[in-house]
């Protein structure tokens, strides 16, 4: 039986909606919610992230501002910068723009940033509290996750959960809260012995390897919820995810495509986040 599609842009555009209102309400307060992007250098992706980033608070009625500084800007400048930002009344959300030039130490920044403005969720103290489980910000893509889960109504409770990669952005996060909603959760990585049979074990499949369909069909259980994080952009120009889609919906029971799964649903947790800061500050 071919699995039903995650429609993460449709998810997305609800909660987007629902933030909308949440900002209006906010704003009817007299706060109005603020992002700071700090981008440094050309990078051509990460032009395009910010781009994104700020044209979707602009569509959420969120203010935002982007801080766009030459590839040569010394460290200290940069951390200038987040200093100023950290005690900047109308900005309630700082995110810098991540891989930074070599020449700035990429923790140095993400630490300088002030825990209630991070809103991405990378500083120690936040990685510290999710892990602890007291109040924090989620990692967007790992958020992003969750509320797909929730939203196609899995109940975590007691289910396998086997997660794909061991990043800080996604794997070890998602991982996280996945044990947090009391799943049994496995993380997999490039020293599983049997990668197969591990993911065969999962009612829930997360996977963020960043390798183009690395997980195929016969990987997976029959009727598991399968969410393809990765994004690769082959020879021919498409994107395709971690999951080989064909043969892996035919087993599961639900799936996310790639593009518009798990893509969508960043930005827009982002804009959640950063509401959450507004209200919290
Ligand atoms: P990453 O930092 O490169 O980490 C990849 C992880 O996957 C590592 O832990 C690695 O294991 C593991 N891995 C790689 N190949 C594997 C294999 N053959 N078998 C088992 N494990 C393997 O990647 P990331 O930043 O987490 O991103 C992962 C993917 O998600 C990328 O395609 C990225 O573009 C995408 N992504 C998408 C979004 C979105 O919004 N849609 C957001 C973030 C990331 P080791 O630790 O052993 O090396």
């Amino acid at each position: 039986m071919a699995a039903q599609i995650i429609d993460g842009k449709k998810i997305a555009d609800e909660v987007r909606a629902e933030i909308k209102q949440e900002v209006a309400e906010l704003k009817g307060q007299g706060i109005e919610p603020g992002l700071a992007v700090v981008l440094v250098g050309e990078d051509p992706a990460s032009q395009v992230y910010v781009n994104n980033k700020h044209k979707a608070c602009g569509e959420a009625g969120i203010y935002s501002e982007v801080h766009r500084l030459p590839g040569d800007t010394p460290q200290d400048e940069l951390l200038s910068l987040i200093d100023r930002l950290n005690s900047d009344k109308k900005i309630h959300g700082i995110l810098v723009q991540l891989p930074l030039p070599k020449h700035i130490a990429e923790k140095a920044v993400v630490n300088a940033i002030s825990p209630i403005k991070d809103v991405d969720g990378f500083g120690p103290a936040n990685v510290g509290n999710l892990v602890i489980g007291d109040d924090c910000f989620y990692p967007c893509t790992p958020h992003g996750i969750m509320v797909m889960l929730d939203k196609i109504g899995v109940d975590l409770k007691g289910q396998r959960a086997v997660v794909v990669g061991r990043s800080n952005i996604v794997g070890k996060p998602v991982a996280m809260m996945l044990l947090q909603r009391h799943a049994t959760v496995t993380m997999c990585h490039t020293k599983t012995r049997d990668l197969a049979w591990e993911c065969r074990q999962g009612d829930v499949l997360v996977v963020a390897a960043g390798r183009p369909r690395v997980i195929t069909g016969e990987m997976i259980k029959e009727g598991a919820v399968v969410i393809d994080v990765g994004v690769n952009r082959l020879e021919n120009g498409k994107l395709c995810g971690d999951v080989d889609f064909e043969s892996a919906s035919q087993v599961a029971a639900w799936i996310t495509p790639v593009p518009g799964g798990v893509g969508p649903m960043t930005i827009t947790m982002l804009l959640k986040n950063t509401l959450e800061a507004a209200k919290r500050q």
